[in-house]
């Protein structure tokens, strides 16, 4: 079932799609900072944040709070109001991890974004060892009077990649927060990053797979970019991590969105930064590039979100389980199903390329140091 979007001409199923079909109007996510930390820095969970972070953005004289709630909400909502432009507004909680502080507190700050007028929804990014029964039932009453969305920054089911991008969290932590964010009724979406060095395009289908098997209401594609003063800048300034250009990106999107159920909503292509952030890759600037790439892709391929779900019988197994405890050798679900797969679909001429990268590895040699990192962009919570 794709929605309505695939009659609608689309390839995929895109967040405004999603938006206008839910709301009845056009709606923008209006990104709100309530001034949280995160435990990934304050060494709860880990010190120093991931390794794509931007730490300095944690510090107030770079927090561009603007004042309460409210006032974050009136001056975003004056800027995009506009004739034919978007006429309701969601609450987007992004920096940091906004699930991360007293009850109360999360109370007051919901409850001031989802009481303004313009505002028909809440998105709250967190992290999935962030997510207390407390908060999901706190989140679950508010679901009762606003639409509620809670986005859980992943990023990879593999093992050695969350260790290796310093998550501070383990993929179980992420299918026992959604157990329990299932239990109670609750939309979330997943942040995923591409081209973690020592990926290979089987691991990203792997985790392509197991996202596919745990129904989230949407995902966040992004590849992996550096920012200013983080631990991934210093790597790919020193050629130790090789960020993925263009046409790569693309098809890798692309493999993604093919085994993406027609449900999902694609919330974002890919990621990028301010110009006076961004270390690479610069085409990363150009915020519509990856998309009409994407598009050219799709349409290169005669392709569209989910094609590739029909035959693959993968998917008729149960919600992963199981831990990819071997890192990148071993997923939920079994690589040699999904290399099976491809090879039964490029014979059938339905999937040319994007597989000619298969078993490339986005290179990198090691992470360099110990020290902090921070947060923008990608990754989120
Ligand atoms: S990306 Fe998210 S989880 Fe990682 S350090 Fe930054 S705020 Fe914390």
């Amino acid at each position: 079932m794709s929605s309505g979007w695939r009659e609608a001409g689309l390839r995929y199923h895109t967040l405004n799609w999603f938006l206008r079909q839910t709301f009845g109007c056009r709606v923008a996510k209006v990104s709100v900072d309530a001034g949280f930390t995160c435990p990934n820095v304050d060494g709860t969970a880990g010190m120093g944040g991931c390794v794509f972070c931007n730490i300095l953005s944690f510090s107030p004289s770079r927090r561009l709070t603007g004042g309460s709630i409210t006032e974050q909400i009136d001056a975003a909502v004056a800027r995009l109001r506009r004739p034919r432009g978007p006429q309701k507004f969601l609450a987007y909680f992004q920096p940091a991890t906004n699930t991360y502080a007293p009850l109360e507190r999360l109370k007051t700050v919901y409850a001031e974004a989802a009481d303004h007028p313009d505002i028909v929804g809440l998105v709250i990014g967190t992290r999935p060892d962030c997510a207390p029964d407390e908060t999901l039932d706190l989140l679950a009453d508010f679901s009762r009077r606003t639409w509620v969305l809670i986005e859980y920054g992943l990023q990879t089911i593999h093992a050695r990649s969350l260790e290796w991008l310093r998550r501070g969290h383990t993929f179980e932590s992420f299918l026992d927060a959604v157990a329990r964010t299932h239990a109670r009724g609750l939309a979330f979406g997943v942040h995923l990053i591409l081209g973690i060095p020592g990926e290979t395009r089987n691991d990203m289908l792997a985790t392509a797979k197991a996202i596919a098997a745990v129904n989230a209401h949407s995902i966040k594609i992004h590849n992996l970019y550096a920012v200013h003063d983080t631990p991934l800048a210093d790597l790919v300034r020193r050629g130790e991590v090789r960020l993925l250009d263009l046409d790569e990106c693309a098809a890798l999107v692309v493999d993604f969105l093919e085994v993406t159920p027609p449900e999902c909503v694609v919330d974002r292509l890919g990621g990028t930064a301010p110009p006076s952030y961004l270390v690479g890759p610069a085409w990363c600037q150009d915020k519509s590039a990856l998309r009409v790439a994407v598009e050219a892709e799709l349409i290169r391929r005669d392709s569209w979100q989910g094609k590739m779900l029909s035959a693959a019988t993968v998917f008729d197994a149960e919600p992963a389980t199981a831990s990819p405890s071997g890192g990148y050798d071993s997923s939920p679900f079994s690589t040699g199903d999904v290399e099976r797969k491809v090879t039964m679909d490029c014979e059938a001429g339905q999937m040319a390329a994007g597989s000619e990268g298969k078993g490339r590895h986005t290179g990198c040699k090691a992470l360099g140091r110990e020290e902090s990192p921070g947060s923008v962009g990608q990754g989120g919570g």
